[in-house]
């Protein structure tokens, strides 16, 4: 132990603007009156750079497992790290839970009583707990510098050690009261590391909520509590322990990436006289890598997909995205929500116990779009167009603008194949819309369909398509039913010298121009620039006697 004299030195320094002491804290957050199956959950993201896709995931869990236990959920910045900090990272966070629908209870510009929420402002907190451990002979000063702990680092490679800050390789741990003192007259600058009583050897068990039993060695780390720059904010350690504490936190749910520290999260608790917590650590959402890589965690660099704004840019529905992301926490998921078609997400019981199971998310963008694909499909037709409107707005005005050019047009290009029981399934994102639907306006079929129809039609030649369209307008009529426009289209197809018969056109394709699905796509493509489309009998009504004839003569 210290002299008093070097405690009170070294807080002065630690602290130079004071400090609130834990027993204050501790009567500044007293335990919440909740019922005991109340969860309180948290999600703490750092505000380094992009929102992770992984973020809304855990954020999901979390908020899902506080508000269906009655508990709290709690959105907690995590912006220690003023190096890495990014400005405007926070408000995307933010903006993010909001647009995922995340609603969380206490965070920024909540005003709750557990905050502040953004650690950078709980500094003064943090160093109470700091304090303590330094008065408690279980924290102290080390000097260290980048170089000493480079040079250590390669005398454990070349000893074949363990890396690490540990018990003989702590280089301050055993420093005399006369060489802290020395370091400290000298201005030298210094981290305050945890003092730990662990070792190595000795095995420590503890329970993880989704891996089960778990035995590890003890910690012996002696990590860095409060950082040597001017702001002297915690690390990770020490204000997870203090916040998650304080905040009155039930579990803890993070990326397994935190599983080697959690032996020293149990010993720091326990230093601290806090009960450990609860901890449940789960694998981070993966890919399987393009190029062969096999599965791997998605990547901010590599994969788009990682970045929150890839999926709000390409206008992926929210719930389409839960649904998807709440099939791969609990398996039974995906049967609850065809049998359940008019509940909503929330009322879905997520299970613990089926999350456990769930081991390893792996994206499957495939099986997503699908989730999302039904999720357009079924959208009440006023919510369809508000929020295809929503998207466009802000991603694609173009669209926005050939919808308001008249109105009655664009609903009835809008309700194209939206009813009965097998509404198109050609969106999966709004982004899809302008394909979809954007023929439809002579605007937008100037510019990005029509350039495609030589392409689409380079294998008739160009006689055989004028020919094929103009004796199709000949009898072509708006009015005309389903029936008797099929009858004409294949009466004038058998006039220009396709096949109306299969058999006839297999047996001799040679002595036809093609048959009547070739002479369909001549005028499918003429129309709309695409090959695939919804019915064409439909697309002709609503695109009326004047557009029509006017795409088929040119
Ligand atoms: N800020 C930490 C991170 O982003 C939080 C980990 C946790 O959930 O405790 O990794």
């Amino acid at each position: 132990m210290y002299s008093t004299e070097l405690i009170e030195r070294l807080i002065k320094l630690l602290a130079p603007d004071g400090f609130t002491p834990r027993t204050e804290s501790d009567v500044a957050y007293p335990a919440r009156s909740l019922p005991p199956e109340a969860k309180v959950m948290r999600v703490p993201p750092s505000p380094t750079g992009l929102v992770h896709i992984g973020t809304v995931y855990a954020a999901m869990l979390n908020e899902r497992i506080a508000h269906q236990s009655g508990g709290v959920f709690i959105l907690r910045i995590e912006d220690t790290d003023k190096k890495r900090e990014v400005e405007g990272a926070t408000d995307q966070i933010v903006a993010a839970f909001t647009r995922f629908a995340l609603p969380f209870d206490e965070g920024p510009g909540t005003n709750a009583p557990y905050g502040p929420y953004f650690q950078s402002q709980r500094g003064k907190t943090y160093l109470g707990y700091a304090v303590e451990l330094l008065q408690s002979g279980r924290a102290y000063p080390c000097f260290a510098t980048a170089e000493d702990l480079q040079a250590a680092t390669q005398d454990q490679q070349a000893k074949k050690q363990r890396p690490g800050y540990y018990g003989d390789w702590a280089l301050w741990r055993n420093k005399t009261e006369a060489e802290i003192t020395a370091a400290l007259d000298a201005g030298l600058p210094f981290v305050l590391r945890f003092k730990s009583h662990g070792d190595h050897q000795k095995r420590i068990t503890y329970t993880d909520v989704f891996k089960g039993k778990m035995e590890v060695p003890e910690n012996d780390l002696d990590v860095p509590l409060i950082k040597s720059d001017e702001y002297r904010l915690p690390t990770y350690h020490l204000a997870h322990i203090v916040d998650d504490f304080l905040m009155r936190v039930s579990m803890v749910f993070r990326s397994d990436e935190w599983l080697p520290s959690t032996a020293l999260h149990i010993e720091l608790a326990q230093a601290l006289n806090i009960t450990p917590f609860t901890y449940g650590h789960f694998a981070p959402i993966s890919i399987i890598d393009q190029n062969g890589g096999g599965k791997r965690k998605l990547s901010k660099r590599k994969d788009p997909q990682a970045d929150v704004q890839f999926w709000i840019k390409a206008g992926y529905p929210v719930e389409g995205i839960k649904a998807y992301l709440l099939g791969l926490a609990n398996s039974n998921f995906e049967d609850w929500y065809r049998a359940n078609p008019g509940k909503l997400l929330n009322d879905f019981p997520l299970s613990l116990e089926k999350l456990a199971a769930s081991r390893a998310p792996l994206l499957d963008m495939a099986k997503m779009e699908d989730y999302c694909k039904d999720y357009i499909a079924l959208l009440p037709q006023e919510r369809f167009i508000a929020e295809l409107r929503d998207w466009a707005t802000l991603e694609a005005p173009y669209l926005v603008e050939a919808l308001d050019k008249d109105p009655q047009y664009s609903a009835q290009v809008l309700a194209v194949e939206r009813d009965g029981d097998k509404p198109r399934k050609d969106l999966s994102k709004w982004s899809d819309a302008p394909e979809q639907y954007g023929y439809f306006f002579d605007d937008l079929f100037g510019p990005h369909f029509a350039t495609r129809i030589t392409d689409e039609l380079k294998d008739f030649e160009p006689g055989v398509i004028a020919a094929a369209c103009s004796e199709f307008l000949q009898s072509y009529d708006v009015n005309d039913d389903q029936d008797t426009w099929f009858t004409k289209l294949k009466a004038t197809a058998d006039k220009t010298g396709f096949a109306t018969d299969n058999k006839a056109f297999k047996a001799s394709p040679e002595s036809y121009k093609g048959n009547v699905a070739d002479f369909a796509r001549i005028i499918r493509v003429k129309l709309t620039g695409k090959n695939r489309t919804p019915d064409l009998w439909t697309i002709m009504k609503v695109m009326g006697t004047d557009r029509v004839k006017a795409r088929l003569t040119t």
